[in-house]
Protein backbone atom coordinates (compact mmCIF):
# COMPACT_ATOMS: atom_id res chain seq x y z
CA UNK A 1 0.00 0.00 0.00
CA UNK A 2 1.22 3.32 -0.66
CA UNK A 3 2.38 5.36 2.20
CA UNK A 4 2.03 9.45 2.47
CA UNK A 5 3.94 11.15 5.27
CA UNK A 6 2.07 14.57 6.46
CA UNK A 7 3.71 17.00 8.15
CA UNK A 8 2.09 19.83 10.64
CA UNK A 9 4.27 22.98 11.35
CA UNK A 10 3.48 25.00 14.82
CA UNK A 11 0.52 27.40 13.38
CA UNK A 12 -1.19 24.65 11.58
CA UNK A 13 -1.10 22.96 15.14
CA UNK A 14 -1.68 26.23 17.48
CA UNK A 15 -4.77 25.59 18.48
CA UNK A 16 -7.48 22.40 19.18
CA UNK A 17 -9.33 23.26 16.18
CA UNK A 18 -6.62 23.20 13.98
CA UNK A 19 -5.64 20.14 15.85
CA UNK A 20 -8.98 18.66 14.40
CA UNK A 21 -8.43 20.29 11.20
CA UNK A 22 -5.34 18.15 10.27
CA UNK A 23 -6.08 15.12 12.27
CA UNK A 24 -8.78 15.42 9.10
CA UNK A 25 -6.65 15.30 6.42
CA UNK A 26 -5.27 12.84 7.68
CA UNK A 27 -7.88 10.78 7.69
CA UNK A 28 -9.07 11.87 4.34
CA UNK A 29 -5.67 10.68 2.90
CA UNK A 30 -6.21 7.10 4.79
CA UNK A 31 -10.06 6.73 3.29
CA UNK A 32 -7.87 7.51 0.02
CA UNK A 33 -6.34 3.97 0.62
CA UNK A 34 -2.94 5.48 1.85
CA UNK A 35 -0.98 4.36 5.00
CA UNK A 36 -0.49 7.66 6.81
CA UNK A 37 2.11 9.07 9.05
CA UNK A 38 1.64 12.58 10.41
CA UNK A 39 4.66 14.74 11.65
CA UNK A 40 3.71 17.43 13.97
CA UNK A 41 5.36 20.43 15.53
CA UNK A 42 5.31 21.88 18.98
CA UNK A 43 1.62 23.90 19.19
CA UNK A 44 2.27 27.41 17.88
CA UNK A 45 5.43 29.32 19.68
CA UNK A 46 5.53 26.98 22.18
CA UNK A 47 9.07 26.27 21.64
CA UNK A 48 10.07 30.26 21.74
CA UNK A 49 7.59 30.08 25.07
CA UNK A 50 10.37 27.02 26.37
CA UNK A 51 13.34 28.61 25.26
CA UNK A 52 12.27 31.91 27.05
CA UNK A 53 11.55 30.07 30.30
CA UNK A 54 14.76 28.13 30.29
CA UNK A 55 16.74 31.44 29.99
CA UNK A 56 14.91 33.12 32.80
CA UNK A 57 16.62 30.64 35.02
CA UNK A 58 19.63 30.80 33.55
CA UNK A 59 21.90 32.94 30.97
CA UNK A 60 23.75 29.06 30.36
CA UNK A 61 21.30 26.09 30.18
CA UNK A 62 23.32 22.65 29.50
CA UNK A 63 22.59 21.72 26.26
CA UNK A 64 21.35 17.96 27.25
CA UNK A 65 18.67 19.98 29.19
CA UNK A 66 17.76 21.71 26.80
CA UNK A 67 16.53 19.29 24.41
CA UNK A 68 14.94 17.33 27.32
CA UNK A 69 12.95 20.65 27.95
CA UNK A 70 12.33 21.61 24.00
CA UNK A 71 11.05 17.64 23.16
CA UNK A 72 8.27 18.11 25.40
CA UNK A 73 6.01 20.59 23.31
CA UNK A 74 6.29 17.84 20.65
CA UNK A 75 4.80 15.03 22.88
CA UNK A 76 2.44 17.90 23.79
CA UNK A 77 0.97 17.99 20.10
CA UNK A 78 1.54 14.33 19.27
CA UNK A 79 -0.81 13.30 21.84
CA UNK A 80 -3.65 15.71 21.54
CA UNK A 81 -3.63 14.91 17.68
CA UNK A 82 -3.84 11.07 18.50
CA UNK A 83 -7.04 11.99 20.64
CA UNK A 84 -8.17 14.27 18.08
CA UNK A 85 -8.03 11.13 15.59
CA UNK A 86 -9.50 9.00 17.97
CA UNK A 87 -12.91 11.36 18.74
CA UNK A 88 -13.11 11.32 14.87
CA UNK A 89 -13.45 7.54 15.57
CA UNK A 90 -10.08 6.20 13.37
CA UNK A 91 -7.40 4.39 15.21
CA UNK A 92 -4.48 6.60 15.99
CA UNK A 93 -0.53 5.92 17.88
CA UNK A 94 1.58 8.98 19.07
CA UNK A 95 5.24 8.21 19.12
CA UNK A 96 7.80 10.04 20.26
CA UNK A 97 11.27 9.94 18.47
CA UNK A 98 12.35 7.49 20.74
CA UNK A 99 9.43 5.49 20.36
CA UNK A 100 10.14 5.41 17.06
CA UNK A 101 13.67 4.89 17.03
CA UNK A 102 15.13 8.09 15.47
CA UNK A 103 18.92 7.90 16.36
CA UNK A 104 21.04 10.79 16.48
CA UNK A 105 24.29 11.74 17.11
CA UNK A 106 25.32 13.57 20.94
CA UNK A 107 25.22 17.18 19.55
CA UNK A 108 22.52 18.22 21.87
CA UNK A 109 20.14 21.07 20.22
CA UNK A 110 21.60 20.47 16.79
CA UNK A 111 22.04 16.67 16.02
CA UNK A 112 22.02 14.74 13.27
CA UNK A 113 19.95 11.76 12.65
CA UNK A 114 22.08 8.57 12.00
CA UNK A 115 19.53 5.65 11.57
CA UNK A 116 15.80 5.08 11.76
CA UNK A 117 14.00 1.75 12.28
CA UNK A 118 11.00 1.41 10.67
CA UNK A 119 9.53 -1.61 12.17
CA UNK A 120 7.78 -0.41 14.66
CA UNK A 121 5.81 2.16 12.58
CA UNK A 122 5.17 -0.32 9.63
CA UNK A 123 3.41 -2.97 12.52
CA UNK A 124 1.10 0.17 13.53
CA UNK A 125 0.47 1.32 10.05
CA UNK A 126 -0.63 -2.63 8.81
CA UNK A 127 -2.65 -3.00 11.78
CA UNK A 128 -4.84 0.10 10.57
CA UNK A 129 -3.45 3.05 12.57
CA UNK A 130 -2.52 6.73 11.36
CA UNK A 131 0.79 6.88 13.18
CA UNK A 132 1.78 10.50 14.64
CA UNK A 133 5.62 11.13 14.72
CA UNK A 134 6.84 13.89 17.11
CA UNK A 135 9.17 15.70 15.34
CA UNK A 136 12.01 17.32 16.09
CA UNK A 137 13.49 14.96 17.95
CA UNK A 138 15.95 11.77 18.82
CA UNK A 139 17.71 9.61 21.00
CA UNK A 140 21.97 9.14 21.28
CA UNK A 141 23.12 5.99 22.06
CA UNK A 142 22.94 6.64 25.71
CA UNK A 143 19.12 7.09 25.16
CA UNK A 144 19.80 10.88 25.96
CA UNK A 145 16.56 12.95 23.98
CA UNK A 146 18.49 15.58 21.15
CA UNK A 147 16.56 17.69 19.14
CA UNK A 148 17.72 18.63 15.33
CA UNK A 149 17.79 22.68 15.75
CA UNK A 150 15.55 24.99 14.55
CA UNK A 151 12.56 24.05 12.12
CA UNK A 152 13.77 20.53 12.40
CA UNK A 153 9.90 19.00 12.08
CA UNK A 154 10.56 19.56 8.13
CA UNK A 155 13.14 16.74 8.52
CA UNK A 156 11.88 14.70 10.73
CA UNK A 157 9.55 13.95 8.19
CA UNK A 158 11.47 13.75 5.04
CA UNK A 159 13.63 11.44 6.77
CA UNK A 160 10.34 9.20 7.60
CA UNK A 161 9.45 9.47 4.49
CA UNK A 162 12.52 8.72 3.20
CA UNK A 163 13.24 5.86 5.12
CA UNK A 164 9.24 4.25 4.88
CA UNK A 165 9.82 4.96 0.86
CA UNK A 166 6.88 7.12 1.01
CA UNK A 167 5.34 8.26 -2.52
CA UNK A 168 5.14 11.96 -1.02
CA UNK A 169 5.74 14.39 2.00
CA UNK A 170 3.55 16.91 2.82
CA UNK A 171 4.67 19.76 4.64
CA UNK A 172 1.36 21.61 6.23
CA UNK A 173 2.16 25.48 6.61
CA UNK A 174 0.59 28.81 6.99
CA UNK A 175 2.11 29.82 3.74
CA UNK A 176 0.52 28.16 0.19
CA UNK A 177 3.96 26.85 -0.70
CA UNK A 178 7.53 28.30 -1.66
CA UNK A 179 7.61 31.97 -2.71
CA UNK A 180 9.92 33.54 -5.69
CA UNK A 181 10.77 34.96 -1.64
CA UNK A 182 9.62 35.57 1.45
CA UNK A 183 5.98 36.78 0.93
CA UNK A 184 5.67 38.70 4.66
CA UNK A 185 8.72 40.75 3.46
CA UNK A 186 7.68 41.26 -0.16
CA UNK A 187 4.00 41.42 -1.27
CA UNK A 188 4.89 41.21 -4.59
CA UNK A 189 6.77 37.91 -3.97
CA UNK A 190 5.32 35.13 -6.74
CA UNK A 191 4.07 31.25 -5.53
CA UNK A 192 6.55 28.77 -7.13
CA UNK A 193 4.61 25.91 -8.71
CA UNK A 194 8.12 23.85 -8.27
CA UNK A 195 11.54 24.15 -7.80
CA UNK A 196 14.59 21.71 -8.11
CA UNK A 197 16.45 20.30 -4.73
CA UNK A 198 19.45 22.16 -5.22
CA UNK A 199 17.76 25.89 -5.24
CA UNK A 200 15.51 24.78 -2.27
CA UNK A 201 18.43 23.46 -0.74
CA UNK A 202 20.73 27.12 -1.23
CA UNK A 203 17.49 29.04 -0.60
CA UNK A 204 16.83 27.21 2.71
CA UNK A 205 20.34 28.16 3.75
CA UNK A 206 20.46 31.89 2.54
CA UNK A 207 17.15 32.52 4.53
CA UNK A 208 14.20 31.34 3.10
CA UNK A 209 12.96 30.10 6.62
CA UNK A 210 9.92 28.10 4.81
CA UNK A 211 11.86 24.75 5.13
CA UNK A 212 14.85 23.35 7.31
CA UNK A 213 17.47 22.94 4.61
CA UNK A 214 18.67 19.65 5.72
CA UNK A 215 15.23 18.45 4.97
CA UNK A 216 16.61 18.67 1.87
CA UNK A 217 19.64 17.10 1.50
CA UNK A 218 17.69 14.15 2.70
CA UNK A 219 15.07 14.62 -0.06
CA UNK A 220 18.00 15.02 -2.76
CA UNK A 221 19.51 11.99 -1.28
CA UNK A 222 16.72 10.29 -1.32
CA UNK A 223 14.97 11.49 -4.01
CA UNK A 224 11.59 12.13 -1.97
CA UNK A 225 8.98 14.41 -3.77
CA UNK A 226 8.19 17.22 -1.14
CA UNK A 227 4.38 19.24 -1.77
CA UNK A 228 4.84 22.25 0.47
CA UNK A 229 1.20 23.48 0.91
CA UNK A 230 -1.45 25.27 2.94
CA UNK A 231 -2.84 23.90 6.04
CA UNK A 232 -5.74 25.95 5.25
CA UNK A 233 -6.82 25.39 2.23
CA UNK A 234 -6.59 22.12 -0.59
CA UNK A 235 -4.75 24.34 -3.53
CA UNK A 236 -2.12 23.49 -5.10
CA UNK A 237 0.83 23.64 -3.09
CA UNK A 238 4.93 23.73 -4.54
CA UNK A 239 6.44 20.60 -5.22
CA UNK A 240 9.95 20.48 -4.38
CA UNK A 241 11.61 17.81 -7.18
CA UNK A 242 14.51 17.19 -9.43
CA UNK A 243 13.62 20.36 -11.90
CA UNK A 244 13.19 23.55 -11.69
CA UNK A 245 10.00 25.34 -12.40
CA UNK A 246 11.67 27.11 -15.73
CA UNK A 247 15.14 25.95 -16.53
CA UNK A 248 15.81 28.86 -18.73
CA UNK A 249 15.02 31.36 -16.29
CA UNK A 250 18.14 32.41 -14.56
CA UNK A 251 17.35 32.96 -10.69
CA UNK A 252 13.93 31.21 -9.41
CA UNK A 253 14.54 33.20 -6.00
CA UNK A 254 16.36 35.43 -3.55
CA UNK A 255 17.17 35.83 -0.05
CA UNK A 256 18.18 37.35 2.68
CA UNK A 257 19.60 36.33 6.14
CA UNK A 258 19.17 40.27 8.11
CA UNK A 259 21.11 38.69 10.95
CA UNK A 260 24.78 38.31 9.67
CA UNK A 261 27.95 39.89 11.06
CA UNK A 262 31.52 40.40 9.26
CA UNK A 263 34.76 39.53 11.03
CA UNK A 264 38.35 40.84 9.02
CA UNK A 265 41.68 39.63 10.14
CA UNK A 266 43.78 41.55 9.12
CA UNK A 267 48.04 41.17 8.17
CA UNK A 268 47.54 37.40 8.17
CA UNK A 269 51.30 35.77 6.92
CA UNK A 270 49.78 34.49 3.27
CA UNK A 271 51.17 31.02 3.76
CA UNK A 272 49.33 26.98 3.65
CA UNK A 273 48.00 26.34 7.01
CA UNK A 274 46.61 30.21 8.22
CA UNK A 275 43.35 30.03 7.08
CA UNK A 276 43.52 26.39 8.13
CA UNK A 277 44.52 27.75 11.99
CA UNK A 278 41.64 29.97 11.91
CA UNK A 279 38.70 27.92 10.66
CA UNK A 280 39.85 24.79 12.48
CA UNK A 281 39.09 26.69 15.78
CA UNK A 282 36.13 28.05 14.40
CA UNK A 283 34.65 24.59 13.67
CA UNK A 284 35.91 23.34 16.97
CA UNK A 285 33.06 25.46 18.38
CA UNK A 286 30.98 24.53 15.48
CA UNK A 287 29.81 28.11 14.08
CA UNK A 288 29.13 27.46 10.75
CA UNK A 289 31.22 30.62 8.74
CA UNK A 290 30.31 31.67 5.08
CA UNK A 291 31.43 34.08 2.44
CA UNK A 292 35.08 33.64 3.29
CA UNK A 293 36.94 35.66 1.31
CA UNK A 294 40.95 36.17 1.29
CA UNK A 295 42.24 39.03 0.32
CA UNK A 296 46.19 38.87 -1.09
CA UNK A 297 47.81 41.95 0.02
CA UNK A 298 51.76 43.73 -0.42
CA UNK A 299 54.20 42.10 1.40
CA UNK A 300 53.52 38.28 2.10
CA UNK A 301 50.41 39.50 4.34
CA UNK A 302 46.61 38.41 3.15
CA UNK A 303 43.14 40.13 4.89
CA UNK A 304 40.91 37.33 5.59
CA UNK A 305 37.00 38.17 5.56
CA UNK A 306 33.84 36.21 6.62
CA UNK A 307 30.46 36.09 7.66
CA UNK A 308 28.50 34.30 10.58
CA UNK A 309 25.57 34.37 12.30
CA UNK A 310 25.46 37.73 14.66
CA UNK A 311 24.72 35.61 17.42
CA UNK A 312 27.61 33.78 16.96
CA UNK A 313 29.87 36.91 16.89
CA UNK A 314 31.05 36.82 20.60
CA UNK A 315 32.60 33.22 20.29
CA UNK A 316 33.71 33.93 17.25
CA UNK A 317 35.73 37.09 18.16
CA UNK A 318 37.17 35.01 21.12
CA UNK A 319 38.36 32.55 18.95
CA UNK A 320 39.54 34.02 16.27
CA UNK A 321 41.26 36.99 18.24
CA UNK A 322 43.11 33.74 19.61
CA UNK A 323 44.34 32.47 16.19
CA UNK A 324 44.94 36.07 15.29
CA UNK A 325 47.64 36.35 18.45
CA UNK A 326 49.10 33.08 17.88
CA UNK A 327 49.51 33.72 13.57
CA UNK A 328 50.80 37.43 14.77
CA UNK A 329 48.30 38.92 12.64
CA UNK A 330 47.77 42.70 12.57
CA UNK A 331 44.02 43.47 13.91
CA UNK A 332 40.77 42.02 14.11
CA UNK A 333 37.83 43.99 12.94
CA UNK A 334 33.97 43.40 12.70
CA UNK A 335 30.78 44.77 11.70
CA UNK A 336 27.39 43.55 13.52
CA UNK A 337 25.65 45.76 10.97
CA UNK A 338 25.36 43.77 7.90
CA UNK A 339 22.73 41.58 6.13
CA UNK A 340 23.65 39.19 3.34
CA UNK A 341 21.34 39.36 -0.10
CA UNK A 342 21.13 36.28 -2.26
CA UNK A 343 19.75 35.28 -5.14
CA UNK A 344 19.45 31.45 -6.53
CA UNK A 345 19.24 29.72 -9.64
CA UNK A 346 19.87 26.52 -11.31
CA UNK A 347 19.31 28.82 -14.84
CA UNK A 348 22.07 31.04 -13.85
CA UNK A 349 24.89 28.37 -14.66
CA UNK A 350 24.45 28.98 -18.38
CA UNK A 351 24.02 32.64 -18.70
CA UNK A 352 26.09 35.57 -18.87
CA UNK A 353 25.16 38.86 -17.51
CA UNK A 354 23.54 37.53 -14.21
CA UNK A 355 25.74 38.75 -11.72
CA UNK A 356 26.00 41.67 -13.30
CA UNK A 357 22.60 42.27 -13.38
CA UNK A 358 22.15 42.01 -9.68
CA UNK A 359 24.86 44.44 -8.91
CA UNK A 360 22.85 47.12 -11.60
CA UNK A 361 20.05 46.78 -9.44
CA UNK A 362 21.76 47.21 -6.08
CA UNK A 363 23.63 50.27 -7.75
CA UNK A 364 20.14 51.72 -9.09
CA UNK A 365 18.77 51.29 -5.42
CA UNK A 366 22.12 53.12 -3.77
CA UNK A 367 23.05 50.23 -2.02
CA UNK A 368 26.40 49.85 -1.15
CA UNK A 369 28.26 45.89 -2.10
CA UNK A 370 30.28 45.38 0.76
CA UNK A 371 31.48 41.67 -0.03
CA UNK A 372 30.45 39.73 -2.92
CA UNK A 373 30.52 35.49 -3.30
CA UNK A 374 29.67 33.47 -6.31
CA UNK A 375 28.83 30.07 -6.99
CA UNK A 376 27.67 28.21 -9.64
CA UNK A 377 23.84 28.56 -8.56
CA UNK A 378 23.86 31.46 -6.37
CA UNK A 379 25.29 35.15 -5.95
CA UNK A 380 25.30 37.00 -2.26
CA UNK A 381 26.28 39.83 -1.31
CA UNK A 382 26.96 41.47 1.96
CA UNK A 383 25.14 44.73 2.48
CA UNK A 384 24.36 47.33 5.73
CA UNK A 385 21.28 45.69 7.56
CA UNK A 386 19.45 48.87 7.19
CA UNK A 387 20.03 48.49 3.14
CA UNK A 388 19.09 44.57 3.16
CA UNK A 389 14.98 45.49 2.47
CA UNK A 390 15.69 47.77 -0.35
CA UNK A 391 18.51 45.58 -1.49
CA UNK A 392 16.01 42.69 -1.88
CA UNK A 393 13.36 44.84 -3.37
CA UNK A 394 15.86 45.77 -5.99
CA UNK A 395 16.84 42.34 -7.10
CA UNK A 396 13.49 41.05 -7.05
CA UNK A 397 12.14 43.26 -9.17
CA UNK A 398 15.35 43.46 -11.52
CA UNK A 399 14.79 39.32 -12.13
CA UNK A 400 11.39 39.85 -12.88
CA UNK A 401 10.88 37.40 -10.20
CA UNK A 402 7.08 38.90 -9.57
CA UNK A 403 6.24 38.16 -13.31
CA UNK A 404 5.33 34.39 -14.57
CA UNK A 405 8.18 32.72 -16.21
CA UNK A 406 7.54 30.97 -19.68
CA UNK A 407 5.98 27.80 -19.69
CA UNK A 408 7.86 24.98 -19.07
CA UNK A 409 7.57 22.33 -21.41
CA UNK A 410 9.97 19.28 -19.80
CA UNK A 411 8.18 16.43 -18.74
CA UNK A 412 8.36 17.01 -14.92
CA UNK A 413 6.94 13.68 -13.78
CA UNK A 414 8.74 11.12 -15.49
CA UNK A 415 11.91 13.21 -14.38
CA UNK A 416 10.83 12.72 -10.53
CA UNK A 417 9.87 9.23 -11.22
CA UNK A 418 13.49 8.75 -12.29
CA UNK A 419 14.55 10.45 -9.18
CA UNK A 420 12.76 8.09 -7.28
CA UNK A 421 13.98 4.95 -8.99
CA UNK A 422 17.70 6.23 -8.24
CA UNK A 423 16.64 6.37 -4.32
CA UNK A 424 16.70 2.32 -4.22
CA UNK A 425 19.93 2.74 -5.46
CA UNK A 426 21.18 5.49 -3.36
CA UNK A 427 19.95 3.62 0.04
CA UNK A 428 21.59 0.49 -0.91
CA UNK A 429 24.64 2.66 -1.13
CA UNK A 430 24.41 4.43 1.69
CA UNK A 431 23.50 1.30 3.57
CA UNK A 432 26.02 1.10 7.07
CA UNK A 433 26.31 4.99 6.85
CA UNK A 434 24.49 7.72 8.72
CA UNK A 435 22.06 9.12 7.16
CA UNK A 436 23.38 12.48 7.49
CA UNK A 437 26.46 12.01 6.32
CA UNK A 438 28.12 14.11 4.39
CA UNK A 439 28.49 12.32 0.65
CA UNK A 440 30.80 13.63 -1.69
CA UNK A 441 30.31 12.56 -5.56
CA UNK A 442 32.55 14.42 -7.19
CA UNK A 443 35.92 16.03 -6.81
CA UNK A 444 37.17 17.36 -10.25
CA UNK A 445 40.13 19.84 -11.72
CA UNK A 446 39.49 23.03 -14.19
CA UNK A 447 42.72 24.32 -15.43
CA UNK A 448 40.82 26.08 -18.18
CA UNK A 449 40.85 29.47 -16.49
CA UNK A 450 42.90 32.85 -15.52
CA UNK A 451 42.49 35.02 -12.20
CA UNK A 452 42.38 38.95 -12.43
CA UNK A 453 42.20 40.98 -9.32
CA UNK A 454 42.31 44.76 -9.16
CA UNK A 455 43.34 46.03 -5.71
CA UNK A 456 41.80 49.59 -3.76
CA UNK A 457 38.73 49.60 -5.82
CA UNK A 458 36.51 52.45 -4.48
CA UNK A 459 33.88 51.11 -1.73
CA UNK A 460 30.61 53.23 -3.18
CA UNK A 461 27.56 51.49 -5.72
CA UNK A 462 27.93 51.32 -8.42
CA UNK A 463 31.42 50.21 -9.11
CA UNK A 464 30.95 45.83 -9.42
CA UNK A 465 27.98 46.98 -11.74
CA UNK A 466 30.99 49.20 -13.56
CA UNK A 467 33.50 46.45 -14.13
CA UNK A 468 31.00 44.03 -15.06
CA UNK A 469 29.73 45.87 -17.70
CA UNK A 470 33.26 46.76 -19.43
CA UNK A 471 33.97 43.15 -18.90
CA UNK A 472 30.88 41.76 -19.88
CA UNK A 473 31.44 44.12 -23.01
CA UNK A 474 34.53 42.62 -24.08
CA UNK A 475 32.94 39.46 -24.44
CA UNK A 476 34.50 38.08 -21.44
CA UNK A 477 32.17 34.78 -19.44
CA UNK A 478 33.02 35.50 -15.71
CA UNK A 479 32.95 32.23 -13.89
CA UNK A 480 33.80 33.13 -9.90
CA UNK A 481 33.78 36.64 -8.62
CA UNK A 482 35.18 37.71 -4.85
CA UNK A 483 34.87 41.17 -3.61
CA UNK A 484 36.58 41.28 -0.28
CA UNK A 485 36.49 44.26 2.37
CA UNK A 486 40.19 45.78 2.31
CA UNK A 487 39.95 46.96 6.30
CA UNK A 488 41.23 50.30 5.04
CA UNK A 489 38.13 52.44 4.72
CA UNK A 490 36.31 53.08 1.38
CA UNK A 491 38.52 49.98 -0.89
CA UNK A 492 37.48 47.09 -1.28
CA UNK A 493 39.15 44.16 -4.07
CA UNK A 494 37.45 42.56 -6.85
CA UNK A 495 38.97 39.17 -8.07
CA UNK A 496 37.37 37.34 -10.75
CA UNK A 497 38.02 34.17 -13.06
CA UNK A 498 38.25 34.12 -16.87
CA UNK A 499 39.10 31.37 -19.79
CA UNK A 500 42.53 31.56 -20.44
CA UNK A 501 41.98 32.73 -24.21
CA UNK A 502 40.40 36.02 -22.48
CA UNK A 503 43.09 36.63 -20.16
CA UNK A 504 45.14 39.08 -22.09
CA UNK A 505 41.52 40.74 -23.13
CA UNK A 506 40.77 40.55 -18.82
CA UNK A 507 43.57 42.70 -18.63
CA UNK A 508 43.33 45.16 -20.68
CA UNK A 509 39.83 46.49 -19.34
CA UNK A 510 41.13 45.74 -15.74
CA UNK A 511 43.79 48.11 -16.67
CA UNK A 512 41.66 50.14 -17.89
CA UNK A 513 39.15 50.00 -15.03
CA UNK A 514 42.14 50.83 -12.51
CA UNK A 515 42.89 54.24 -14.51
CA UNK A 516 39.34 55.00 -13.96
CA UNK A 517 38.60 54.49 -10.75
CA UNK A 518 42.53 55.63 -9.78
CA UNK A 519 42.77 51.76 -7.76
CA UNK A 520 46.18 50.67 -6.35
CA UNK A 521 46.73 47.73 -8.80
CA UNK A 522 46.21 44.49 -11.01
CA UNK A 523 47.39 41.80 -9.95
CA UNK A 524 46.55 38.43 -11.99
CA UNK A 525 47.43 35.09 -12.38
CA UNK A 526 47.29 33.65 -16.40
CA UNK A 527 47.47 29.91 -15.15
CA UNK A 528 45.29 28.65 -12.01
CA UNK A 529 43.24 25.79 -11.19
CA UNK A 530 40.15 25.40 -9.68
CA UNK A 531 39.28 22.29 -7.65
CA UNK A 532 35.60 21.52 -7.33
CA UNK A 533 34.25 19.08 -4.61
CA UNK A 534 30.51 18.43 -4.97
CA UNK A 535 27.92 16.59 -3.26
CA UNK A 536 25.50 16.65 -0.18
CA UNK A 537 25.82 18.30 2.67
CA UNK A 538 28.99 20.51 2.30
CA UNK A 539 27.85 23.36 3.98
CA UNK A 540 25.70 21.84 7.20
CA UNK A 541 29.38 19.74 7.58
CA UNK A 542 31.53 22.75 9.07
CA UNK A 543 34.58 20.19 8.46
CA UNK A 544 34.37 20.37 4.59
CA UNK A 545 36.21 23.79 3.82
CA UNK A 546 38.87 22.57 6.92
CA UNK A 547 39.41 19.33 4.98
CA UNK A 548 40.23 20.95 2.02
CA UNK A 549 43.41 24.03 3.75
CA UNK A 550 44.56 21.27 4.89
CA UNK A 551 44.93 18.48 2.85
CA UNK A 552 45.89 21.59 0.46
CA UNK A 553 48.57 22.83 3.40
CA UNK A 554 50.31 19.59 3.53
CA UNK A 555 51.16 19.74 -0.01
CA UNK A 556 52.32 23.27 0.46
CA UNK A 557 49.76 24.19 -1.37
CA UNK A 558 48.19 28.03 -0.76
CA UNK A 559 44.42 28.75 -1.48
CA UNK A 560 43.92 31.77 -3.64
CA UNK A 561 39.94 32.22 -3.80
CA UNK A 562 37.18 29.83 -2.23
CA UNK A 563 33.79 29.82 -2.56
CA UNK A 564 31.04 27.01 -0.94
CA UNK A 565 27.40 26.89 -1.83
CA UNK A 566 25.07 23.81 -0.42
CA UNK A 567 26.39 21.42 -3.35
CA UNK A 568 30.04 22.10 -3.89
CA UNK A 569 33.30 23.85 -2.70
CA UNK A 570 35.38 25.18 -5.00
CA UNK A 571 38.89 26.60 -4.34
CA UNK A 572 41.39 28.15 -6.62
CA UNK A 573 45.19 27.40 -5.95
CA UNK A 574 47.74 28.33 -8.79
CA UNK A 575 48.07 26.50 -11.92
CA UNK A 576 51.18 24.76 -11.82
CA UNK A 577 50.00 22.57 -8.67
CA UNK A 578 46.28 21.48 -9.79
CA UNK A 579 47.14 17.75 -10.27
CA UNK A 580 48.83 17.89 -6.78
CA UNK A 581 45.88 19.57 -5.42
CA UNK A 582 43.08 16.96 -6.96
CA UNK A 583 45.27 13.80 -5.70
CA UNK A 584 45.56 15.59 -2.30
CA UNK A 585 41.66 16.31 -1.91
CA UNK A 586 40.92 13.15 -3.28
CA UNK A 587 42.81 11.44 -0.78
CA UNK A 588 41.10 14.05 2.23
CA UNK A 589 37.57 12.76 0.89
CA UNK A 590 38.08 8.94 -0.16
CA UNK A 591 36.47 8.05 3.13
CA UNK A 592 32.93 9.91 1.90
CA UNK A 593 33.14 9.78 -1.91
CA UNK A 594 30.42 7.55 -3.67
P1 LIG B 1 6.05 25.97 10.16
O1 LIG B 1 5.83 26.34 11.58
O2 LIG B 1 4.84 25.46 9.48
O3 LIG B 1 7.23 25.08 9.98
P2 LIG B 1 7.64 28.24 9.32
O4 LIG B 1 7.37 29.50 10.04
O5 LIG B 1 8.84 27.45 9.71
O6 LIG B 1 6.34 27.34 9.40
O7 LIG B 1 7.73 28.51 7.74
C1 LIG B 1 6.72 29.23 7.07
C2 LIG B 1 7.14 30.68 6.91
O8 LIG B 1 8.30 30.77 6.10
C3 LIG B 1 6.14 31.54 6.19
O9 LIG B 1 5.19 32.06 7.06
C4 LIG B 1 7.00 32.60 5.52
O10 LIG B 1 6.91 33.85 6.18
C5 LIG B 1 8.41 32.10 5.66
N1 LIG B 1 9.17 32.13 4.38
C6 LIG B 1 10.45 32.55 4.25
N2 LIG B 1 10.85 32.47 3.00
C7 LIG B 1 9.82 31.96 2.28
C8 LIG B 1 9.64 31.63 0.91
N3 LIG B 1 10.60 31.81 0.00
N4 LIG B 1 8.45 31.11 0.53
C9 LIG B 1 7.46 30.91 1.43
N5 LIG B 1 7.57 31.22 2.74
C10 LIG B 1 8.73 31.74 3.17
N1 LIG C 1 9.24 23.03 17.39
C1 LIG C 1 10.53 23.18 16.79
C2 LIG C 1 10.82 24.65 16.52
O1 LIG C 1 9.99 25.50 16.80
C3 LIG C 1 10.69 22.37 15.54
C4 LIG C 1 9.82 22.79 14.38
O2 LIG C 1 8.83 23.48 14.53
O3 LIG C 1 10.12 22.37 13.25
O4 LIG C 1 11.88 24.98 16.06
MG1 LIG D 1 9.31 25.41 9.86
Amino acid sequence: MSLIVQKFGGTSVADSQKILAAARKAIRAQQQGYHVVMVVSAMGKNTDLLIDLANQITDHPSAREMDMLLSTGEQVSVSLMAMAIQSLGHNAVSLTGAQIGIRTDSSHTKARIKSISTERVQRLLDAGNIVIAAGFQGIDEDFNITTLGRGGSDTTAVALAAVLKAELCEIYTDVDGVYTTDPRALPEARHLNRISYDEMLELASLGAGVMHNRSIEFAKKFGTRIHVRSSLSDADGTLIGSLPESPDHPVCGAAVLKDEARITILGVPDRPGSSLDIFSRLAARNISVDMIVQNVGEQGKADISFTVPKGELAATLEAVEAAAEALGAVDVMHDDQVAKVSVVGLGMARQTGVADKMFHALAAASVNIQMITTSEIKISVLVARDEAHAALKAVHKAFDLDKEPPRNSVATSSADAAAALNAEEVISHLRGVDMEELVINDISLDESQARVTIHGVPDAPGVAAKVFDEVAAAGIFVDMIIQSFNGIADEASLSFTVPKDKFDESLRVADKLTAEFDCQAVTSSPDIAKLSVSGVGLRSHTDVAIRSFRSLGEADINVEMINTSEVRLNVVVDGKRGTTALAQLQRAFADVLR
